[in-house]
């Protein structure tokens, strides 16, 4: 039923009934009838692959009475230790597993809305049987290629099976292109090292520069912060954080430079001018395995650093000195760049311009610079699949690239879907309906046209562990088990390893919890019901493996292992064969100009963008300050929360709030840092609510007067407000944790060649009233 068809639409039911619908769903969540009684029966012991952040942390699980009652890391572990013999660990994230697993606030069963728009819960056969229903009736109607995937992290790999090969869907939105660091994952592909470009080889490193990264806060397992501390006790390596924000990174730090937000490509070819004039580069490297190396010697004369520092407010002296230590320090020397730089309308220069250093010393695959990781070969889906099938959605062309409507976008050249055009493809009848596997889009960008948008939309599936913006409005809730529930496998590259590919696996510590399935049972049940529904026998492709541990036992059979023999022993990770360094032979070339790549260069050449790197200021694409928003803001992660997911835990916004010293508050939701200066002339203090405003929206947070954050700049976290699964209000639109989500400030700027959300907004802040 369309909205655009009849008079009863989903908005008109959402409207009308979902305050009822969400407060009797949301009733029986809020009601607790978990046990509260303590456990007492034997404590035994099982393994974990922690997967808040999606990084693999392992966890030692302490069960009783099919509770887990205590979570530690697993010692030696590839992304939760700093190597062999050391301790792993866990992040306030990852040890908050326990608390999820058991969370009363959870999605406890699966929901079908009705046609009257109540929210019903129903067993798991039927809402099978009506998921296979109504996507049949909606590809009928519509179209299975305007069903949009939107699946963050499963703990499956047959997401892509299920709606791009079955279904025949071949939108998707990637968490990591476009929502996450799409210039720094894209450019790395395109500049030859791959998206792990990211990631240096810290152990071996003796000059690490954390660019727009706050490494020892927010990691990405937590053997990168270990990684760090051990380069500089060990090595006594030089650490540099340039970030505007004085981060705890930062105060670790040997060199601070307080960067002028969005102007990292200027600070970049100014260190590449001084390296080059001071002939400080790896001439035999350039000469032997580069490209394009006089358009970047030519870009990069242009950046003296006296004009670097006029446009980054940095000091010429310093970014002669961290240029020179670079490159002295080169090859065993490594930047560690990913969502800082890259969440900009000019992130791809600046990611450009930042990945270009590596190639100018000739740090790439040498011990303690950029590190080409490895990976196991698992077996794929196609190779241990025992049967045919079609893949259906081979031959059909993504909207973006599809119609006219989008010319307007140079990123339809590079990618298939931007995050923030979604709401203007569901008024454009492109896209009509949207799979939410783990994830939010509420709040990855431009949250008031997505709400809308999925109000609009035909069929909104949700797969979820809690009630947040989507699942409250969705057409079918399915409750998905939590990672201690699930047999998960891990088959990483950057890790306290360098020198090993490895491999982590562990089958479920408990039972699922309430009548929740993990989503390998989910998504089979889905396709099950679609054979019985559609008598197409690809439908049946699951049926070859009883369980998830059957499937990824054959994920493994190129490796000679199997889950049992992963998740038993003392540990539940195993290191593999043993790669070198500088692995990429003779004909490997660096790409510092992207000419060659033709796809950028069409996509450049619209935005009006050179294909070498250059230098390209703040507001040549997303917002400017002003008069009315004179303030820059942008949001931030925390170690504390990962994407929304884990907002809800009171234990979490308690730890948040203390670490922020106001825990003697209340508010219990994001902070607004800024600087003394601008807190004064709007007559704020720390502890005050504030309404933060942009063009686009509003709303309200607590304030944090600090001298750590820029003046002029302001930042929060993100993943708050409306997305949460606490309720306060009536109507299912208001109901909100404390705090707001950033993105409501958001409209549709982004990065034009990736289409990754711009999270720079001019902006401006006044007190709300309250304290
Ligand atoms: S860094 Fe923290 S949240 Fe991420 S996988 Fe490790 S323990 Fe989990």
């Amino acid at each position: 039923m369309s909205e655009r068809e009849g008079t009863l639409t989903r908005r008109n039911l959402l409207k009308t009934a979902g305050a009822a619908a969400g407060a009797a769903a949301l009733g029986g969540c809020l009601s607790g009838d978990g046990t509260d009684s303590a456990p007492s029966g034997e404590l035994s012991t099982a393994f974990g692959n922690c997967w808040m952040c999606s990084h693999n942390c392992g966890q030692k699980a302490y069960v009783q009475d099919g509770t887990v009652v205590n979570l530690t890391g697993v010692d030696g572990h590839p992304r939760g230790s700093a190597g062999p013999d050391t301790e792993g660990t866990l992040c306030p994230k990852g040890l908050a597993q326990l608390d999820k697993t058991h969370d009363p606030k959870r999605i406890k069963e699966p929901h079908i809305r009705d046609e009257d728009g109540t929210l019903r819960k129903v067993d798991w056969e039927t809402a099978f049987e009506e998921t296979a229903k109504r996507l049949v009736a909606f590809a009928e109607e519509n179209g299975s290629e305007t069903f949009l995937d939107a699946t963050s992290w499963a703990e499956t790999s047959i997401f892509r099976t299920v709606w791009r090969d079955l279904y025949g869907s071949p939108e998707r939105i990637s968490r990591g292109i476009h929502v996450c660091a799409g210039p720094t994952f894209v450019t790395g592909g395109m500049m030859g090292v791959g998206s792990n470009n990211r990631v240096p080889d810290y152990q071996n490193s003796e000059y690490i520069i954390a660019w727009g990264r706050n490494i020892l806060n927010s990691f990405a397992g937590q053997f990168e912060a270990k990684g760090v501390l051990e380069a500089i006790e060990e090595n006594g390596a030089t650490l540099v954080t340039i970030d505007p924000q004085h981060t705890i990174t930062a105060q670790k730090s040997d060199e601070w430079m307080p960067i002028e937000p969005r102007t990292d490509g200027a600070l970049a070819l100014a260190m590449a001018n001084v390296i080059i004039e001071e002939e400080l580069y790896d001439e035999e490297f350039v000469e032997n395995h580069t490209y394009g190396f006089e358009a970047y010697r030519e870009a990069a004369a242009e950046m003296p650093p006296e004009e670097a520092a006029e446009i980054t407010g940095l000091d010429a002296d310093q970014i002669r000195r961290v240029a020179r230590g670079f490159a002295e320090a080169a090859p065993q020397a490594g930047i560690s760049v990913w969502t800082g730089t890259a969440q900009a309308g000019n992130g791809w220069k600046a990611t450009q311009n930042i990945t270009a250093l590596n190639g100018l010393v000739g740090n790439i695959d040498r011990p303690g610079g950029l590190r080409l990781w490895k990976y196991p070969a698992t077996a794929s889906f196609g190779q241990v699949c025992e049967e045919d099938y079609t893949p259906r959605a081979e031959y059909k062309e993504p909207a973006l690239k599809k119609y006219d409507e989008y010319s307007d976008y140079p990123v339809r050249h590079i990618e298939g879907i931007a995050h923030n055009l979604v709401p203007e493809m569901v008024d454009n009848d492109h896209i009509n309906g949207i799979v939410c596997h783990h994830d939010d889009p509420l709040k990855d960008g431009n949250a008031d046209a997505w709400i809308e948008a999925i109000e609009a939309m035909d069929l909104v599936i949700s797969i979820d562990a809690y009630w947040n913006g989507v699942s409250r409005r969705a057409d079918i809730v399915l409750p998905e088990a939590t990672q201690l529930e699930k047999d998960t496998l891990g088959t990483g590259n950057w890790s306290a390893y360098p020198n090993h590919k490895w491999i982590t696996g562990s089958k479920a510590a408990v039972d699922p919890q309430w009548n929740t399935k993990p989503d390998f049972d989910i998504l089979t049940g889905i396709a099950d019901a679609m054979a019985e529904r559609t008598d197409n026998d690809d439908w049946t492709i699951f049926q070859q493996w009883d369980s998830h541990e059957e499937y990824i036992d054959d994920q493994l059979s190129t490796l000679d292992l199997t889950l049992e023999e992963l998740d038993s022993g003392e540990t539940n990770y195993e290191l593999l064969e043993e790669y070198d360094y500088e692995q990429y032979g003779e004909d490997f070339t660096f790409r510092f100009d992207l000419d060659q790549v033709s796809s950028f260069a069409t996509a450049a050449e619209e935005a009006g963008m050179d294909t070498a790197p250059e230098w390209i200021s703040p507001g040549t694409y997303g917002d400017s300050t002003s008069e009315e928003y004179p303030l820059e803001f942008t949001d931030v992660r925390s170690v504390f929360f990962s994407h929304g997911s884990n907002q809800p835990h009171e234990r979490l916004q308690d730890q948040f709030a203390k670490r922020n010293q106001l825990s003697e508050e209340d508010y219990r939701g994001n902070y607004l840092y800024l600087h003394p200066r601008d807190a004064e002339e709007r007559g704020i203090e720390t502890g005050d609510l504030v309404t933060i405003e942009s063009k686009s929206g509003s709303g309200d947070l607590m304030a944090i007067v600090t001298e750590r954050a820029r003046p002029g700049f302001v930042t929060s976290q993100y993943g708050f407000g409306q997305t949460s699964a606490i309720t306060t209000g009536e109507d299912a639109r208001e109901r909100s944790a404390d705090g707001m989500n950033t993105m409501t400030l958001h409209d549709t700027q982004m990065d034009p060649i990736t289409g990754q959300v711009d999270r720079h907004i001019a902006v401006d802040v006044t007190p709300a009233g309250g304290d």
